[in-house]
């Protein structure tokens, strides 16, 4: 058998839109070469710098499929849990699951499980709304989703919000959601996004006045950091409650769960530090009956891991996807990048993450870009 031992690991950032993506290349002395991502919304260089620190330290020489020693040893060592860290080591685990697969001949999710679904993969849309914040424009950009065949919508229809809006900017705020209802009809999920930015009493105020919509979920209501005052406002609303994206250990995401408020969970693939770690929450969540749905906001890899563990996981609900509302060069950073038909992704059988060769050409002529940082999160 191929040992696989990790001879090289090549970081990059890559500027896209809104923001930068970071990915590992990892080779290995079989000739075969993987790729991971570990994108986080903000510091992409300063991931970039641990991926090249923590594969001296702990990856070159050791074989990718010694996953679990790698993840687990790496952690104990770098003492401090931090989402850099984190997203380093989810991006060089993600190539080795990539480059066993290949030495294998299978696709990642044979490795963890096999298929759970026959089906493909229902995807909800994310950055659907990016044309403008108008409720005509909300209205146009809803319909042109829903009619691509996504199950549901994801928006953050606050704009400038603050902690605790008055009653206008909440009207404002509901007007888009409304907007986007009466455009897709009662049978497509909508979701909203909080980002963590409201007060618990605002929250409640807030997920009241869009009763009238039927949203699916209210995703972050308030700072994800408490997850006591989360449970506070789960208590009070009737709208299903989202979280889990800023969750970096099975720790915290325990925490999350034992309130018993959280309707479905999102934990993020990287923030988390990879996939099998992932799918160590997923069941975790699934112990209490919770559907996880992937957080998924970054570029091709980190989508197709995420498809992998939707592939081979019991309790998914479905796959956030902002494929086709991104720069439309994702498609080209690798092979074979991830892309939803119909609002669905099928199911790939090609080896490792199934994204094929990873194109550095492509990376190197998007390279950082100061100004790719969350909009949103700019304007608060
Ligand atoms: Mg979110």
């Amino acid at each position: 058998m191929q040992h696989c031992r990790i001879t090289r690991v090549t970081p990059y950032v890559v500027g896209m839109g809104w923001r930068n993506c970071v990915f590992a290349h990892v080779e290995t002395d079989d000739g075969i070469d993987g790729i991971g991502e570990g994108s986080m919304e903000h510091q992409p260089q300063g991931i970039a710098e641990a991926i090249a620190r923590l594969a001296d330290g702990h990856a070159i020489g050791r074989s990718a499929f010694d996953t679990e020693r790698l993840v687990n040893e790496t952690v104990r060592h770098e003492f401090a849990r931090s989402p850099i860290v984190n997203s380093a080591i989810a991006a060089i685990e993600m190539a080795c699951w990539d480059i066993v697969g290949k030495a294998l001949g299978v696709p990642v999710y044979a490795l963890l499980g096999g298929r759970v679904r026959d089906e493909r993969i229902p995807a909800y849309a994310l950055g659907w709304h990016r044309v403008g914040f108008s409720e005509s424009e909300i209205s146009e950009a809803a319909r042109a989703a829903a009619n691509a065949g996504y199950r549901g919508l994801k928006f953050d229809p606050f704009d400038t919000t603050a902690r605790d809006p008055d009653r206008s900017a909440i009207e404002r705020a509901g007007g888009r959601v409304r907007s986007a209802r009466e455009a897709v009809g009662p049978m497509v999920d909508l979701m909203i996004d909080g980002h963590g930015r409201f007060s618990p009493a605002s929250a409640i105020a807030i997920a009241q006045a869009m009763e009238p919509y039927g949203l699916y979920w209210f995703e972050e209501p308030s700072d994800p950091d408490s997850s006591a005052t989360l449970a506070a406002v789960g208590r009070n609303i009737r709208t299903r409650l989202a979280t889990g994206e800023r969750c970096l250990s099975r720790s915290s995401i325990q925490a999350v769960l034992e309130t018993h408020e959280v309707d479905v969970l999102q934990p993020d693939i990287v923030h988390v530090g990879g996939i099998m770690e992932a799918k160590k929450i997923a069941a975790m969540a699934d112990a209490l009956y919770v559907p996880v749905s992937f957080h998924n906001p970054f570029g091709p890899v980190a989508t197709a891991a995420a498809l992998q563990l939707d592939t081979c996981t019991t309790n998914v609900f479905s796959q956030e996807s902002c494929c086709a509302f991104d720069v439309p060069w994702r498609f080209d950073l690798v092979e074979n990048a991830p892309r939803p038909v119909d609002g669905h992704y099928e199911v790939t059988t090609a080896p490792g993450l199934g994204v094929g060769a990873f194109r550095p050409e492509v990376a190197a002529a998007h390279p950082f870009d100061p100004q790719a940082v969350p909009p949103l999160l700019m304007r608060r």
